[in-house]
């Protein structure tokens, strides 16, 4: 079977999934599809009194499914239905999200949706184990730690892999007892639509997730602002964070996660495996075109092996297609619109005019869609804006260093510290920089995340407060509450 499919013969769900039913709405966002530049649809921008309902929903439903106090294995049940009928579901789900996205259909079904469905599954599997504690006290007391869901959690994620962003907030807020408003980007609306049907197919009782579409001014900020909603978890820029915790500090209080970008480090000792690097750093640019938070944009490599390395990467990085994303061939992505493929061009020609020099790419690629060519960059000033700003683009830049301390300087980011991949076969080096480097995830002798979702993800400085993945996302979507009984 083919996972091809003719982009003009889909129907999309337009509106707001609020209970257990879609509101149909005005589009008023014009869509573009990133492969083709073909408008095709408006996305409706949900309004405060929409938001409001989707809260006073969930929170009604909260109450009488009695979600979070259930047995914890019923949770546990119900969500691992939720992932086998994702799991069934695959090919109409990647056709939703290939149109709009920049996710190859391809990837999407052997890669984004399983793996979001497993991930689904892991934070399942807390909902009957994690819990709360007896804590030591002296033996006239009872201490106790107890857990509690916090009730409905806005959840706001960004464009890049919108099915994985969503199952990050979706699977641990629910396993935990929660519910859930979910607003996806304006750009990729309607995967997110779909997740909530099928969570509803498979059991969920309505109400538990809704799903208002919108922009961030409007619906983000009636999101973070509403008093019903008690916690807020945030996947997107940095800049937009900030607002996000402005608004919360203007509205009120409440505690937030924030997933944001990042700038991060590849560094690559002369005794690594150059081979092995050099896919590693290439599968990490290339991956989404770049369009990943952890994306390894910043190559910092000893002086001695620069050529050979450079080589490495320009050979991989020239063999990337332009294919549609709903083309079952496809590997490399487009860009998510015109604007951002400017955007990318613009800091590309900035840095060239600083005295930087495209080794490969720099460019636009020919054809419809608006995919941009694999670049890597050298020669450029430490204060280009290649090397400072998240470009969220296949650009990858090249510095050197002669020592260690020196590519330990070099890869200190001001702003970001989401990620840093180090390259030696020196163990003990491994292990001193590993300590060093400011980076929320280290990765030794490769680049990106494994299926091992119990390893947390999150940023240092300003890439991020708190984590996703692991038991810390779990946790994350519980508040403690502290016991002592007198004996
Ligand atoms: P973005 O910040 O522009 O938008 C993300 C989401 O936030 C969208 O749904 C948007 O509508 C909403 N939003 C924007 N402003 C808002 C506001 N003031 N209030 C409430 N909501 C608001 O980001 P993007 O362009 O969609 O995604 C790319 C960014 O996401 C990159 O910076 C990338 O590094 C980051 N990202 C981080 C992670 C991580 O785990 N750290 C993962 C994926 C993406």
């Amino acid at each position: 079977m083919t996972l091809s499919f003719d982009p003009d013969s889909l129907t999309l769900p337009i509106g707001h999934f609020v209970g257990d039913r879609l509101l149909s709405a005005q589009g008023v966002i014009p869509l573009y599809r990133p492969s083709d530049g073909k408008a095709y649809a408006d996305c409706p921008v949900a309004d405060a009194d929409i938001v409001d309902r989707a809260v006073e929903t969930a929170r009604s439903a909260l109450k009488t499914s009695n979600w979070g106090g259930v047995r914890p294995r019923e949770r546990l049940n119900v969500l691992c239905r939720w992932a086998d009928l994702i799991e069934k579901e695959a090919a109409t789900l990647a056709c939703l999200e290939a149109l709009s996205s920049t996710r190859p259909v391809g990837h999407l079904v052997h890669g984004d949706i399983a793996v979001s469905a497993e991930q689904i599954r892991f934070f399942a599997e807390f909902a009957d184990k994690e819990g709360s504690d007896l804590v030591p006290t002296d033996d006239g007391d009872l201490g106790m730690i107890l857990t509690e869901p916090y009730g409905v959690v806005g959840a706001i994620t960004p464009w890049n892999f919108p099915i994985s962003m969503a199952a990050w907030k979706l699977g641990p807020a629910l396993a935990a007892g929660n519910a859930v408003v979910l607003k996806p980007s304006e750009m990729t609306p309607f995967s997110a639509i779909y997740l909530a049907e099928l969570a509803l197919r498979a059991g969920l009782p309505a109400g538990l997730i809704n799903v208002v579409l919108g922009d961030g001014v409007v619906t983000g900020n009636a999101i973070t602002g509403h008093p019903g909603i008690a916690k807020v978890s945030f996947t997107g820029s940095t800049r937009a964070g900030s607002a996000i915790m402005e608004n919360i500090a203007r509205t009120g209080v409440k505690p937030m996660t924030l997933e944001l970008g990042g700038k991060s480090p590849q560094l690559v000792f002369a005794d690594a495996d150059l081979d092995k690097a050099a896919a590693a750093i290439t599968g990490s640019i290339l991956g989404n075109a770049g369009q990943a938070c952890v994306a390894g944009s910043r190559l910092i490599v000893e002086e001695s092996v620069v050529a050979p390395l450079i080589k490495a990467i320009t050979g991989r990085m020239k063999t990337a297609a332009p294919l549609p994303t709903w083309n079952a061939a496809a590997h490399y992505s487009p860009i998510i619109s015109d604007k951002q493929r400017q955007r990318i061009h613009s800091i590309v020609s900035a840095t060239v005019a600083a005295g930087g020099e495209c080794l490969t790419g720099g460019t636009p690629m020919d054809g419809t869609g608006y995919f941009y060519a694999p670049t890597l960059m050298t020669a450029v000033d430490e204060r280009s804006p290649a090397i400072t700003e998240e470009i969220f683009g296949p650009v990858l830049t090249v510095q050197t260093f002669r020592t260690d301390e020196e590519a330990l300087s070099l890869a200190d980011h001001p702003t970001y510290g989401l990620a840093a991949g180090l390259f030696t076969r020196n163990l003990s080096r491994a292990i001193r920089l590993t300590r060093r480097l400011q980076a929320g995830t280290v990765w030794v002798n490769r680049y990106g995340r494994s299926r091992d979702h119990i390893l947390p993800t999150g940023g240092y400085k300003q890439s991020g407060i708190g984590k996703d993945l692991g038991r810390e996302a779990f946790r994350a979507n519980r508040k403690s509450k502290s016991v002592l009984i007198s004996l």
